[in-house]
């Protein structure tokens, strides 16, 4: 694992303080204490105290995604919960985490010469990032007993608190050679597969969390996968909602039913055996199928969805049911590109802390912003470079546009009609760099890029188009920093609340986007970015809509931005700052965090 190490002007400092990231002398302070495996120093026995017996908030996510080699991670919703613990100890919140270890990650990509998806198995190697604990607990998944081990990652900022990351693990003697591969593929299999998952995950983990004796305040369902350690609080509490209610906070991220992860009551029956009765837990899961969304909103005081325009339309699914709007975020340090880290540094000292601070960008010159943006965008073009062997142009208008590859993100609605896509090239040249998985089942998914692979052969000489294999965070760092304009059209409102275009924000590139999800509320026209096609709550017909989507992004293209990039120098550097200083400086996850903390947690 990776100790905390830090050197401060020639003093012996090589640890922080768990509580508040205070460096420390290991040889000089008395507090000191091992537990799960590790020692830690302390500043002071209060701070001891607190850590080893202070309540923590659990945050349970199916998937973690904190850096690039742990690849517990499949795309937006891992990448969140990453980013939350990582503000999460910044701002010093006594949290711990909880979720699977996924060995084999989720898949490997590899674009073909043809254009089709070749998957891998994407192995990591835990030992070399964190450390297993010998603590195991029994889950009973269908007639047999199931061990549960754990890994446990110390996540630590550079003067935040420590969160406890907790990998649980079924790899262990003893389980069935089946048993033992549950925690090896995020999101494989099939529903049985994805339902014994939940069940290490929830009941698993709540169960390995009172094993390590953690005491904890709140336990936070990050989406509905996680809401079985609903049903384990249940019956620690006799069967008693309210309590449950109390100790639990709920996250959705789904605006639509049909994702909601659903299975029969045989199913549920089979899997969880007698542990449960079902016909207690339909009251809350669901009368006809066993919904985990419905268990963890039934389960729950708080109960919040990830941007505004998500919870109008939760609400309107869950009549009668309380849910808060909490726009999600990004956390700054980490999707803030090395240029503009030092910029900021110079400009706004403890902008990472506090990104509201940025509010301020127009302070900067122009010259500084367009400098800092040319070396992150120099950073992804030798990157494509090397990869592709394709040469982009640093002064070329550049489109960027990456995420997961299934049909509401519409990853090809830009060629939708290619003739149009290329008169607006009379305005100025247009390049365009492309990532993104599509799920291993999701066929329709599979043929967006076969679709793009095309576009591309078809633009060939008018319009370079390159798509890079296997986006991941440090992709998505290179990305939403190297580009000039990010791109989203999803199909509203299946875009709960999207966080890349954020990402973007941080480095002064501008959003181009459907007003889906977050982007309703980050968007002034002209200002921060531009929309594609009508406003959030315009009722109109799907056609119809389209029409107005695709003349938005073609003629916008062709009037405003390619004219404005080209021409208007000054007036485009304005909108980089604006999308610095009123957009970065709001969407980020310390802001969330906080108001889970004063909300939800406290
Ligand atoms: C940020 C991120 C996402 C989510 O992007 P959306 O805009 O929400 O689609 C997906 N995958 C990776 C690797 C990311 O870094």
């Amino acid at each position: 694992m990776r100790l905390t190490t830090v050197a401060r002007r020639g003093n012996v400092v090589n640890a922080l303080d768990p509580v508040w990231g205070i460096p420390i002398d290991t040889k000089k302070t008395p507090f000191r204490v091992e537990i799960r495996g590790r020692t830690y120093y302390f500043v002071d026995e209060q701070h001891m105290r607190r850590f080893l017996e202070g309540a923590r908030v659990a945050y349970f996510s199916m998937e973690i995604g904190l850096e690039e080699g742990i690849r517990t991670y499949s795309g937006g919703l891992g990448v969140l919960a990453g980013d939350t613990i990582k503000s999460g100890s910044d701002l010093k919140l006594p949290m711990v985490a909880v979720t699977l270890v996924n060995r084999m990650g989720y898949f490997r990509q590899v674009i073909s010469e043809t254009g089709d998806q070749l998957e891998y198995p994407d192995p990591w190697e835990p030992s070399a990032f964190m450390r297993e604990l010998p603590d195991t607990v029994e889950v009973r998944i269908g007639e047999r007993v199931v061990r549960v081990k754990t890994w446990i990652y110390d996540y630590q900022s550079p003067a935040g608190s420590l969160i406890p990351i907790l990998f649980l693990d079924t790899d262990v003697n003893g389980n069935t050679p089946e048993d033992r591969l549950i925690t090896s593929h995020l999101y494989g299999g099939d529903e049985i597969y994805r339902l014994k998952q939940a069940i290490v995950l929830g009941i698993g983990g709540v169960r390995m969390l009172k094993a390590l004796n953690f005491t904890i305040l709140k336990y936070h369902m990050n989406e509905g996968q996680s809401s079985l350690l609903a049903l384990e609080l249940l019956r620690r509490n006799d069967m008693d909602a309210n309590k449950t209610r109390d100790r639990s906070v709920f996250t959705t991220h789904t605006p639509v039913a049909a994702a909601f992860f659903s299975f029969s009551y045989e199913t549920a029956r089979d899997l969880l055996g007698d542990e449960f009765d079902m016909e207690e837990i339909r009251v809350f899961a669901g009368e006809d199928r066993f919904n985990m969304t419905a268990l963890a909103l039934n389960l729950s005081t708080y109960v919040n969805g990830v941007a505004r325009a998500h919870v109008e339309s939760s609400t309107r699914l869950f009549p009668g049911y309380h849910i808060r709007a909490i726009t999600n975020g990004v956390h700054p340090c980490t999707w803030t590109s090395q240029p503009f880290k030092e910029l900021f540094d110079r400009y706004f000292t403890g902008w990472a802390l506090e990104p509201d601070l940025l509010v301020r960008i127009d302070t900067v010159p122009h010259e500084e912003v367009r400098n800092a943006h040319m070396k992150a965008k120099a950073a992804l073009l030798r990157y494509i470079a090397e990869k592709t062997g394709t040469d982009l142009e640093p002064d070329t208008l550049t489109l960027g546009f990456a995420r997961r590859m299934t049909g509401y993100k519409r990853a090809t609605l830009l060629f939708s009609d290619l003739d149009r896509l290329r008169k607006v090239l009379r305005r100025g040249p247009i390049q365009v760099v492309m990532a993104g998985k599509a799920h291993p089942r999701d066929e329709p998914g599979k043929g967006l890029i076969r679709e793009i692979h095309a576009a591309g052969k078809t633009l060939k000489g008018d319009v370079d188009l390159v798509f890079l294999d296997d986006y991941g965070i440090d992709l998505a760092k290179l990305l939403t920093s190297g580009v000039d304009v990010w791109l989203n059209t999803p199909l509203p409102p299946y875009e709960a609340s999207g966080t890349s275009g954020m990402k973007a924000a941080f480095n002064g590139v501008v959003n181009f986007s459907v007003l889906d999800g977050w982007w309703a509320e980050g968007w002034m026209e002209g200002n921060t970015g531009w929309a594609i096609g009508p406003a959030p709550d315009a009722i109109i017909g799907i056609e119809a809509r389209r029409a107005m989507e695709l003349d938005d992004l073609y003629n916008k293209l062709e009037y405003l931005i390619i004219p404005k990039f080209y021409h208007e120098k000054d007036s485009w550097a304005t909108m980089m700052r604006n999308s610095i200083g009123k957009i970065a400086s709001h969407f980020h996850t310390h802001r969330m965090m906080r108001r889970y903390a004063s909300e939800a947690y406290l």
